[in-house]
């Protein structure tokens, strides 16, 4: 006989592992524990990459057979900040006024706990169903997400592992459950550009070169400049400067170098290399036209993607707009999950808790909502394997 797993009880025990990324300090184990004593089969995988901390992630899995209905999340917190300016221990994990406290209670301990508990009712009153139940919990979704997810994936790649359906536990909804599930997400390339001219005084502008007014113009084109309308499912891509730099200490002197970083959110009506190419090709105009020199480090983290609508997701909507009596938006808003790297091996949607103090002093989540997504979960994995 299978053990039930009370959600907030055990998201209680993992907010008191204060896992701030990239560090586990027993997090994972707390997962594997309960997994384990439901009949899963744990793999704990270690990733680590020159100059990088060593993660810890799990893929474990009950039952063989098809489908495979898979929960991703993460263990990892981000630091609890001031803690004087917290009302309560952030590792506490102290229930006041209906609300659960704690790094990490929305995003996304909580979703991990409501998910957990809601398999060990599914397994007690269904031993025998069809299909399989598995869970891909990483430690690095925080930090850089290098030693996480990514690997998890090329590994479940590697061995032909097949999940059918992916659901990410980050909290979907801004204020109220059932506002919200995401259904893909919107890619991110970050540009550091570099203009190189020739330093000279400054009564002799004929004699030296400004990079000032080349990236002035850079960067004036490329943020005047609509990239696209968006469309049916994604909000126009956006492009944001996020830092300009000249570094002179001297009032009188034309400066040699000046550099700039740029980030443009992206929806699917681009990719990384059509971005990168049409980039490329403006700061190529005015380096002709300057006669300066440019150099340019691109950075992605992640394309644009989009689960499409289909009866699956269809099917979780509606369970959640009649659990939360909500009008549930698919959307696909916001920053970057993990949902990019699994969105290769499976359809994926996020949906969680209410994320409106996620990374704040004082995170919470509500009681009754927590209990509420927990059926929410029971329904969906219901209707997943019937
Ligand atoms: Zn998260």
């Amino acid at each position: 006989m299978s053990k039930l797993i009370d959600e907030i009880r055990f998201t209680q025990e993992l907010i008191k592992k204060p896992s701030v990324t990239p560090k586990d300090l027993g997090a994972m184990n707390v997962v594997v524990k309960h997994l384990k004593k439901l009949g899963f089969k744990c793999k704990l995988m270690s990733f680590q990459e020159k100059g990088t901390d060593k993660i810890i992630n799990l893929y474990a899995k009950y039952g063989n057979q098809s489908p495979n209905l898979c929960f991703a999340g993460h263990t990892d917190v981000v630091p609890a900040g001031d803690v004087s300016s917290w009302s309560t221990n952030p590792f506490g994990a102290k229930i006041k006024k209906g609300y659960l406290y704690g790094r990490g209670v929305s995003d996304m301990k909580g979703g991990i706990g409501c998910f957990i508990a809601a398999v060990s009712q599914f397994l007690k009153e269904n031993k025998n169903f069809k299909g399989s139940i598995s869970f891909l919990i990483t430690g690095d979704e925080e930090s850089v997400a290098i030693n996480g997810t990514k690997k998890v994936v090329e590994y479940l790649k590697k061995k032909k592992e097949k999940i059918d359906f992916c659901i990410v536990g980050e909290p979907s909804n801004r204020s109220k459950l059932g506002q919200m599930m995401k259904i893909g997400r919107r890619g991110s390339i970050t540009t550091h550009l570099t203009v190189i001219g020739k330093q000279g005084h400054i009564a002799y502008p004929l004699e030296a070169l400004n990079p000032a007014t080349p990236i002035i113009k850079i960067l004036d084109e490329l943020k005047s400049k609509a990239l696209d309308k968006g469309n049916k499912n994604f909000q126009p891509s956006n492009l944001e400067i996020t830092k300009i730099s000249i570094d002179n200490s001297a009032d009188n002197v034309i400066p040699a170098k000046a550099s700039a970083t740029f980030n443009i959110r992206y929806n699917t009506l681009h990719t990384f290399s059509s971005l990168k190419k049409y980039i490329s090709k403006i700061i190529k105009k005015y380096e002709k036209k300057y006669k300066c020199k440019t150099q340019t480090q691109f950075q992605g983290t992640g394309t644009a993607f989009l689960t499409k609508p289909n009866q699956t997701v269809k099917k979780i909507q509606s369970i959640i707009k009649k659990e939360t009596k909500q009008n549930t938006v698919l959307s696909t808003i916001g920053g970057t999950s993990d949902a990019r790297f699994i969105k290769d091996i499976a359809p994926c949607i996020e949906f969680g808790l209410v994320g409106n103090t996620m990374h704040q002093v004082d995170e919470r989540s509500s009681i009754k909502d927590m209990k509420k997504l927990k059926s929410i979960y029971l329904k969906i994995i219901k209707s997943f394997f019937n």
